[in-house]
């Protein structure tokens, strides 16, 4: 797969289309914005309904900012997203409330897993 990792709470700064809109903190996303924080959504339930039943309970981010992986469960992942699709901006960091960390996957491990899982499937 030749997608590049991606971290769905940063907005890239350096993206042309966020340029064109002279975005400011809290301004709407712009229309291409929209649909990366969209196909994010689309992922995260295709990423819950394979990973939850093997025990997986959300996605782990390694923050830039303080250098602590994040844990974010399914609803507090899916709701970060969507309060970024309707605030443009992500939120502050939410504590943690003491996760199980080895019940937490990377964003890349879950579309890794996504994509074997859809491979599998059209192998059949
Ligand atoms: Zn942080």
């Amino acid at each position: 797969m030749t997608d590049e990792p991606r971290d769905p709470f940063l907005g890239d700064p350096h993206d042309p289309a966020a340029a064109l809109d002279g975005d400011e903190p809290g301004a709407p996303l712009s229309p291409v914005e929209r649909e990366d924080v969209l196909a994010d959504l689309e992922d995260l339930d295709i990423f819950q309904a394979l990973l939850d039943p093997k025990g997986v309970r959300g996605i782990v981010v390694d923050c830039e900012d303080c250098g602590e992986p994040h844990f974010f469960g399914w609803d507090l992942m899916r709701g970060n997203l969507l309060y970024l699709l309707e605030a443009g901006q992500t939120r502050v960091h939410e504590p943690a409330f003491g996760p199980d960390p080895s019940a937490y996957v990377s964003w890349d491990y879950a579309r890794g897993y996504a994509d074997g899982a859809v491979a599998a499937t059209d192998e059949h």
